[in-house]
């Protein structure tokens, strides 16, 4: 598990290393809706940019009042962490990191870059021919960039390699899905994160070997069980603080999380039409669920499917997609019976107090959960 960890923190050598040896480019997205196997089919190496809090010297100069996650992920770009990157793709979601395209693009004219539109309301009726245009804009510009042609050979392979690293993610996932779990949340997450910043070729093999390891993993002991939901997690801060509490983290709706990896592509013949079918019906971000409010229900299901006990709410501060659709949640919530406890963040976690506010949550939550508490175990005389 350490070396999922590892790859996380030697995330930009993997890249430059990745460039050395292959000569391709490097492409970085921060977006929830990047059809990464255009890119890969193409040649290149899709990379997820994490919001990881650094010294900040830079972003203040450039941006007022964002959310954290971007100003971030400013600094890193112009403290030149990510110099490898030949090319930027914003695939249209919150103001904010539209403030980033922006900006970036202005500060580093050299860089090339992409904006891809997505659709507000993925299930409207227009949405699939809009978004196959797109895909065949980008494709387009994918091509210019490198030189070469993307064959429907190279597509198929990166459509098949994608699914084939979504299947393994899942496998893992679910493997929480059992109170005698032998997976934890913070070790899932750092699963999650890793693959995001991989080729996705090399992380398959590892994650095959991973479900053998796991195989043959003793069961962690049952305790409560709890669901993630909210604005960007790029780390298991949470997770860890949680099991330190003696909880379990068993789920999460999360676009770094669980998100990215939920729903196959169905192959078809229109090799375009079905990636844009397959990030249409993919779990919404909050940006794009503003109408019919998809989540929900996913949240709901999630929570089923995973004997959740109690759900953390945690929205990064100045987030407005994740803000505006808190009303609907807690709705649900309440509806539900499903104890939810709500916290605001930015990207440094306050250990002491985030610690302080879980505790006193599971606290609430621990007298109803007749299953940890052993009132469902035969009586021994
Ligand atoms: S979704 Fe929220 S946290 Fe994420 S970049 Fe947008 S405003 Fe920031």
């Amino acid at each position: 598990m350490e070396n999922f960890k590892e790859m996380i923190a030697n995330r930009h050598k993997y890249a430059e290393d990745w460039k050395k040896r292959t000569g391709g480019m490097v492409l970085v997205y921060n977006q929830p809706y990047m059809p990464e196997e255009i890119a890969y089919a193409g040649g290149m190496l899709p990379l997820r940019m994490l919001p990881e809090q650094k010294p900040d010297v830079i972003s203040a100069k450039w941006l007022y009042g964002c959310c954290y996650p971007v100003k971030n992920m400013i600094n890193q770009v112009l403290s030149g962490d990510y110099d490898y990157m030949d090319v930027y793709v914003y695939v249209e979601d919150c103001q904010w990191v539209w403030n980033f395209h922006e900006l970036i693009t202005d500060l580093k004219p050299g860089l090339l870059n992409h904006f891809m539109f997505f659709c507000d309301h993925p299930t409207a009726p227009t949405s699939k021919y809009v978004m196959r245009s797109e895909m065949q804009v980008f494709k387009n510009k994918v091509e210019e960039w490198t030189g070469k042609e993307i064959t429907n050979e190279a597509l198929d392979h990166a459509i098949e390699l994608y699914n084939t690293n979504r299947r393994l993610l899942r496998r893992i996932y679910e493997l929480r899905k059992v109170y005698d779990m032998v997976i934890l949340g913070s070790e899932m997450m750092h699963i999650m994160i890793a693959n995001q910043v991989m080729d996705k070729a090399e992380m398959n093999g590892i994650l095959e070997k991973l479900i053998a390891e796991l195989e043959e993993r003793e069961p962690f002991e049952d305790r409560i069980r709890l669901m993630l939901v909210g604005s960007e997690l790029f780390n298991a801060e949470l997770e860890e603080i949680v099991e330190s509490l003696g909880a379990h983290v068993v789920a999460d709706e999360t676009d770094y999380g669980s998100s990215y990896f939920w729903n196959d592509l169905v192959p078809q013949k229109d090799r375009l039409l079905a990636i844009a079918l397959r990030y249409l019906e993919k779990p919404r971000s909050a940006m794009k669920d503003s109408n019919w409010r998809h989540r929900l229900q996913h949240i709901f299901e999630m929570t089923e499917d995973f004997m959740v006990d109690g759900v953390l709410i945690g929205k990064q501060l100045v987030c407005q997609p994740h803000g505006s659709d808190n009303y609907a949640i807690w709705k649900l919530l309440r509806e539900r019976a499903i104890p939810f406890h709500f916290f605001e963040r930015d990207t440094t976690l306050p250990i002491d107090e985030t610690s302080v506010r879980i505790e006193a949550f599971l606290d609430m939550i621990r007298p109803g959960i007749t299953r940890v508490r052993g009132w469902n175990q035969p009586l021994v005389i």
